[in-house]
């Protein structure tokens, strides 16, 4: 695996992999590094799906607000490292700021998705535009076969996978992997390095209530008003998770729905995001 570090390093290699064996498949796992399993799950099936792997890490500043926590985002390049070799990664790329901001392809104007105004978009004003401009970048410098995400940062991936069809057409495909969880069912997150012993104890209560939730509608005893009722009221009893958003949308156009379940499976979405001391969290199931 070789490690890169600058864009223009990047583009030789992907122009030596062109000459040496054309048209070889490429996957890609745009990732903010401090890797850990939910991350090692998207680069081991990229390696599986294609003949050549790319992974990025770049903690990109263009997706937090100014009181949001990238200044102390973990960093762990070694065991990121270690972690990618170990997946099947043949390329690791870690631009610098500079190096990647400074690229004249980011003063294009990119639309941010519609998909991108609810959810997290409301209470995170701009973080879509972030992610857009530097995938849109990311895909241009890579140019993938098909790009991997989790299903943790599901809306993320309907808006990278809306703003994809628009900007490359039919030429990169977004692919969708499981959220990986801890074995008490927290959500696996970089963000988790930030919980001390009882806030992680209390973090599980996240997952908890959303698989309340997909009880409840499976049920169909109630509809999705009467789901998020209990679902909250489930939330509320932990005094210290303070919630931003619990909702059910439609899992493809993310709006909200008060239909009672009756089309397929994955049809629905409940998503929440949660606050413990410092932390944000968020979590979704899909019905
Ligand atoms: P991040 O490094 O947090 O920007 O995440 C990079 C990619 O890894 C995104 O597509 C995330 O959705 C995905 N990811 C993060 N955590 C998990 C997890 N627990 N399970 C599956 N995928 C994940």
């Amino acid at each position: 695996m070789k490690i890169i570090r600058r864009s223009s390093g990047l583009t030789e290699e992907l122009g030596r992999l062109e000459r040496s064996k054309p048209g070889a498949r490429i996957g890609f796992v745009p990732t903010m590094g401090a890797l850990h399993e939910g991350h090692a799950g998207l680069i081991r099936r990229a390696a599986v799906e294609n003949a050549f792997v790319v992974v990025s890490i770049f903690v990109n500043p263009l997706q937090f607000s100014k009181d949001e926590d990238f200044r102390r985002y973990p960093k762990r390049m070694r065991a990121d490292a270690r972690l990618c070799r170990r997946c099947g990664a043949d390329v690791l790329f870690v631009p610098d700021v500079r190096d990647l901001l400074g690229r004249p392809e980011l003063r294009e104007r990119v639309n941010v998705p519609a998909l991108a105004r609810g959810l997290c978009g409301r209470f995170r004003p701009g973080h879509f535009r972030g992610v857009v401009r530097i995938v849109d970048l990311l895909f241009r410098l890579v140019r993938p076969d098909r790009a991997y995400f989790g299903q943790k940062d599901y809306q993320q991936f309907r808006v990278v996978e809306a703003m994809t069809r628009r900007r490359f057409g039919g030429r990169i495909k977004c692919v969708l992997c499981p959220t990986v969880r801890s074995a008490g069912g927290l959500a696996l997150s970089s963000r988790n390095a930030y919980l001390a012993r009882a806030e992680r104890r209390e973090a599980l209560r996240l997952y908890e209530a959303l698989k309340l939730g997909r009880r409840l509608l499976r049920s169909g005893r109630g509809g999705p008003r009467e789901t998020l009722r209990r679902v909250r009221g489930y939330l509320a009893r932990s005094p210290a998770l303070r919630t931003d958003y619990l909702e059910i949308v439609d899992s493809k156009n993310l709006k909200k729905t008060g239909r009672k379940l009756r089309a397929g499976p994955g049809r629905l979405l409940i998503a929440a995001a949660v606050r413990i001391g410092r932390t944000r969290l968020i979590d979704n199931v899909l019905v």
